[in-house]
């Protein structure tokens, strides 16, 4: 069982193991609800909701929506399709949002507790504050720090009252930063626990998620999409996550380990509102980080993925060097619309005055070109955000991947402390082997040529029973055609002949898969328009010569509707890089694009997508789309996606949502073999 993998390593070591009573566990999948899931959020989703299971506990999902200008109701309804997409029903659906009287509630508790100030400080002046090169590191506190409770509580109030703009106000917490390392570094230690507490404090002294983070912001747009115009002020990731943990009983709060800083902060906050003990895990509950899952050779960035999707238009700097070869030209300004937000894998998250980090996100037509800049126009690359070739969760959907095949990937790869950078062969690997036994098997032709029999009569015709699958009578047999006309893979066929080929060519004989006797080429015909074999005529039959090599194929007949046609998509890698996101260290091409606009462009796959517009299958599909999702796997209702099959000979194909009664399409998910390209 995958998670007896919770019973060792990472999890066991990190947790105590008395907090791990049987039922008590509850966990909670927190995202913002401000793009597409991505791979890494399958890990998240999956290590949240199977340690809770392990443990015969719960998980809920609670949408993280403190932030209102990036969200957007797509996103959540995304975000729930694609947790019960992994397979994963959470026990509750919360809102940060819904805790917001009972967060502010706190707050002012927090400032009657004098453990939170009103700060009028710039950001210049926050920064200086924590310690800069100019100022020796030296901390120190605003004037505003030694206010009283009553002064703050009506400074806070006036916040919430629309009292002041954006960035006039923060609400801090009253960490670390008007404590100077020298005070509790004090020696007069007359009880264990007073240096206990003092050893603690010094320790945190240097963690700069303790220098009085804020606990409330004024947004500039204040419009949320749950609570209106209520608000003017938004609870910080830092006041809001420890508390909602708190406010639904969370046992394990697992996060990623660039939080391990913030760690203090977690703690800190519960503490002072006496919903933690210090120094214990005993009661409320306790964060945990665990490494990332980077998936290489793709980009993970929202802001990177809207590019792709959306083309942008990026000015670039005409600046020759002197050996003639432009360097890479500066970024200046993009009309890249920041649909999805753009926290991401650069960390440009700015919590505090809830905007973005600069130069990423212009609207359209802010762009100015000056003097020695060009406008570079950057096309859309890929179909949409869930475009096969991306790593969203609703891309790898699209392209078939089965969701048991992506949570056995991301137990496979294990939870440690340790990022981890993965290959994209590896959740092929596991794909591959996923599919192996799980899916029917069906003959499809990507590039047919017509192959007529000339020994058979015109109404010739066998209707075989097949087996779906070989090694699993279980899965069922279908009925196959057999007549005089029928359809192969071009690359199966040689014009001329070859002693090492072992297919079919003229005087050549081979064997269809299903079929006892062997075909041998007679001659065959070409479109003169287009120089290609469009006919190839053959003899079947017990004197033919015999062959040891096996087709595949599909047999020609109106009475079966056989074969159906379709259209096959095939896709590769997006990136002819495995570094996209840091085309630094792939060798520059002269005029690249600053990697953080679209340096990434230079280096996309041009046969990432390979179309077979005419291809045929046999009309076994028509059952296995009518019985999908096969295997009946626990997978959400989405039926569309679950008709896989293996392409005999060829690749695991799944059926597009592209695909109609009329017209099917089909992507394939990934080859038979690793390393062959097919
Ligand atoms: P991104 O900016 O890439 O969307 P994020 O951290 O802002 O990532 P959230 O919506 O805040 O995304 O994430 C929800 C949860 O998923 C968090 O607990 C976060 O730590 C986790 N998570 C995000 N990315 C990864 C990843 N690459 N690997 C593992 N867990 C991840
Ligand atoms: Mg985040
Ligand atoms: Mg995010």
């Amino acid at each position: 069982k995958q998670t007896s993998r919770f019973e060792e390593g990472w999890l066991r070591d990190t947790f105590n193991a008395k907090r791990v009573p049987k039922g008590r566990v509850r966990t909670r999948f927190p995202p913002e609800p401000n793009g597409f899931l991505h791979i890494g959020h399958a890990k998240a989703i999956t290590i949240n909701f199977t340690f809770a299971e392990f443990h015969e506990g719960t998980c809920n999902l609670r949408y993280d929506d403190t932030n209102p200008e990036k969200e957007k109701d797509l996103y959540f309804d995304s975000i729930l399709e694609m947790v019960k997409w992994l397979g994963f029903e959470p026990d509750r659906t919360t809102y940060s949002s819904d805790s917001f009287d009972e967060l502010y509630a706190l707050a002012e508790e927090l400032i009657e507790r004098d453990k939170a100030y009103v700060c009028h400080c710039s950001r210049r002046e926050v920064k200086e504050r924590k310690g800069t090169a100019e100022n020796n590191y030296e901390r120190s506190v605003c004037k505003d720090w030694h206010r009283s409770p009553e002064e703050n509580l009506a400074l806070f109030r006036k916040m919430r009252d629309g009292g002041y703009k954006a960035g006039e106000a923060h609400l801090r917490m009253k960490q670390l930063l008007g404590l100077p390392p020298t005070e509790y570094e004090a020696t007069d230690v007359d009880s264990p626990e007073v240096k206990e507490a003092k050893e603690r404090l010094k320790n945190l002294a240097w963690n700069p998620e303790m220098w009085d983070l804020p606990a409330y912001r004024i947004t500039p747009n204040n419009y949320h999409h749950r609570t209106g115009d209520k608000w003017r002020i938004y609870p910080t990731y830092d006041f809001t996550h420890c508390l909602c943990d708190d406010f639904e009983n969370i046992t394990h709060s697992m996060c990623t380990v660039e939080f391990e800083l913030k760690r203090p902060a977690y703690n800190w906050l519960l503490e002072a509102l006496d919903r933690k003990i210090p120094g214990s895990d005993e009661k409320g509950p306790m964060q945990r980080e665990y490494g990332r899952l980077n998936v290489e050779g793709t980009v993970l960035s929202k802001r990177k993925i809207a590019v792709l999707v959306e083309g942008a238009a990026v000015i670039v700097k005409d600046k020759p060097t002197s050996d003639g070869e432009s360097l890479a030209p500066a970024m200046k300004k993009t009309t890249i619309d920041n649909k999805g937000g753009s926290t991401d894998d650069d960390n440009e998250e700015e919590e505090e005055d809830g905007d973005e980090g600069a130069g990423v996100a212009t609207a359209a037509g802010d762009a100015k070109i000056g003097e020695g800049e060009t406008l570079k126009e950057i096309p859309k690359a890929v179909r949409g955000w869930d475009d096969p070739r991306l790593f969203t969760l609703v891309a790898l959907r699209r392209r078939g991947i089965p969701p048991g095949a992506l949570r056995n990937f991301v137990l496979g790869v294990g939870v440690t402390k340790a990022d981890s950078n993965i290959e994209m062969d590896l959740l092929d690997n596991v794909t591959r082997s996923y599919l192996e036994r799980t899916v029917p098997r069906l003959m499809l032709i990507r590039d047919p040529i017509k192959v007529t029999i000339e020994n058979l009569p015109v109404d010739f015709l066998e209707e075989r029973e097949v087996l779906f699958d070989k090694k699993d009578e279980a899965k069922g047999t279908h009925m196959i055609p057999f007549t005089n006309t029928l359809y192969i893979e071009r690359d199966d066929f040689r014009e001329v002949d070859d002693p090492d080929f072992f297919r079919l060519a003229p005087g050549k004989s081979v064997m269809l898969l299903d079929v006892e006797h062997p075909l041998q080429c007679t001659s065959f015909t070409t479109d003169p328009s287009t120089g290609r074999v469009n006919e190839i005529k053959a003899v079947y039959g017990k004197d033919v010569p015999i062959s040891k090599t096996r087709i595949h194929w599909v047999g020609e007949s109106a009475a079966h509707k056989s074969p159906l046609k379709c259209e096959v998509r095939e896709y590769n890698p997006l990136f002819l890089t495995t570094h996209p996101s840091r085309p630094n260290e792939a060798p520059r091409k002269p005029n690249a694009l600053d990697w953080k606009t679209g340096g990434y462009y230079d280096y996309i796959n041009p046969e990432s997508e390979v179309v077979w517009g005419n291809a045929l299958i046999e009309t076994g599909f028509n059952e296995i789309r009518a019985s999908a999702p096969w295997p009946k796997e626990k997978e959400a209702a989405s039926g569309k996606y679950s008709v896989r099959f293996q392409g005999v000979r060829t690749a695991y194909y799944c059926e597009d949502i592209d695909s109609t009664e009329e017209k099917i399409v089909l992507n394939r998910i990934v080859g038979l073999k690793e390393d062959t390209g097919k």
